[in-house]
C-alpha cells in the first residue's frame, strides 16, 4: 500500500480505519473488533483512534483488535486538549498505552485547540518521542493560522500530520491548508471522509454526479467518494466501518483511486465544486 514517509523515518499508509463511536455499546464489541481484523487481515494496516472515543472505550476495542498483531499495524491515538498540558499529555499517553496493551503509539495527535499553550504540548509530545512512548506527533482540526503558529514552535518542525475533515463535500482546505501541506510534504488525514451523520452522509453519496460516476465503473458511490481522496497527493483516507460488507467496499477504493479518470474527475468537481474562496477550517 502506498504510504507517506514520517519526520522519525517511519510510514504511514494512505489508508486506514476510524474507530469513532466504537467502543460505547458493549452489545457491538464484538463486531467492532471483527471488522478492524477484517480490515488488517485486507492489509489495511492503519487504525485512529482516539482517548475521547467511548472515553476509552475505542482504545480498548482497538486493543482487543490487535492482540497478537502489533507489527502490522500503525496505530493513531488522540490527546483531548483539556489533557494537554505537560504533565497531562504524559498521563494520557499512558492511559492509551494500556487500554491498547501496547508499548508505543505510532503517531499520537492534538485532537483540537484547547486552552492549553501549543508550545506546552508540543515540548509533551517531544518527551513522549524520546521516551519511545510515541513513534510521531501531530494535530488534528487545525487551520493554517495554527500550522503556521506550531511550525514556528520548538518541536515544530516535527509536527507530522493534520487531521481534518475532508470529503467531496467538504473542499475548504483546497484553498490554502492542503496546498500548504503539501509542499512541506505533511500527509493530511481525511477524516468523515463518507459524511458519518446520516442526514450529510445521504447528501453526498446520493449526489447524482457521483451517482454516475461509480454506475460508469459499477461500483458503490461510496467506493468513488473514498477513490476520489486516495488519488490524491498528501492524504490519507481513514473512513469508519464496523459492516463487514463496508469494511471490504473501503478497502477496495484502494484499486479505483488510480482508475478514475479525467472524465470522472470533471463530472465529480461539476457534482461538488471546488472552494472559490477561503473559509474557516470545517468541523464535527
Ligand atoms: P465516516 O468514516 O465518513 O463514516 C462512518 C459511517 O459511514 C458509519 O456509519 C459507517 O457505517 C458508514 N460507512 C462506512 N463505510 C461505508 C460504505 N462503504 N458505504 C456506506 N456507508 C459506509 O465518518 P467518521 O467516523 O466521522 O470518520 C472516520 C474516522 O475519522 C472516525 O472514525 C475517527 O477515527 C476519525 N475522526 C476524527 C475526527 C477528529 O476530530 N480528528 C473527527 C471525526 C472523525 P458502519 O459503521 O455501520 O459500517
Amino acid at each position: 500500500m502506498k504510504d507517506y514517509l514520517l519526520p522519525s523515518g517511519s510510514r504511514m499508509p494512505v489508508l486506514g480505519q476510524g474507530t469513532w463511536n466504537m467502543g460505547e455499546d458493549p452489545s457491538a464489541r464484538a463486531a467492532e473488533v471483527a471488522a478492524l481484523r477484517l480490515g488488517m487481515d485486507l492489509g489495511v494496516s492503519l487504525i485512529d483512534s482516539a482517548e475521547m472515543y467511548g472515553e476509552g472505550g475505542a482504545e480498548e476495542v482497538v486493543g482487543e483488535a490487535i492482540a497478537g498483531r502489533r507489527d502490522e499495524v500503525f496505530l493513531v491515538s488522540k490527546v483531548y486538549p483539556q489533557n494537554a498540558d505537560r504533565r497531562g499529555v504524559q498521563a494520557a499517553c499512558e492511559r492509551s498505552l494500556r487500554r491498547m496493551k501496547v508499548e508505543r503509539i505510532d503517531l499520537y495527535l492534538l485532537h483540537w485547540r484547547g486552552n492549553v499553550p501549543l508550545a506546552e504540548t508540543l515540548e509533551a509530545f517531544v518527551r513522549l518521542r524520546e521516551q519511545g512512548k510515541i513513534g510521531d506527533f501531530g494535530v488534528s482540526n487545525f487551520d493554517l493560522d495554527d500550522m503556521l503558529e506550531a511550525g514556528a514552535l520548538p518541536g515544530g518542525e516535527l509536527v507530522a500530520t493534520d487531521q481534518v475533515l475532508y470529503n467531496l463535500a467538504q473542499r475548504g482546505i483546497e484553498w490554502d491548508l492542503l496546498p500548504w501541506c503539501r509542499e512541506r510534504r505533511i500527509p493530511v488525514m481525511a477524516y468523515s471522509p463518507l459524511e458519518s451523520d446520516p442526514a450529510s452522509q445521504a447528501g453526498l453519496l446520493g449526489n447524482p454526479q457521483l451517482g454516475a460516476v461509480a454506475r460508469r465503473h459499477g461500483v458503490a458511490p461510496a467506493r468513488v467518494a473514498l477513490a476520489w481522496l486516495l488519488r490524491q497527493d498528501g492524504v490519507v483516507v481513514i473512513p469508519k466501518a464496523v459492516r463487514q460488507q463496508h469494511v471490504r467496499e473501503n478497502r477496495a477504493a484502494l484499486e479505483l483511486a488510480p482508475a478514475l479518470t479525467a472524465e470522472d474527475l470533471a463530472q465529480l468537481d461539476a457534482g461538488f465544486p471546488a472552494p472559490r474562496r477561503r473559509r474557516p477550517l470545517a468541523m464535527r
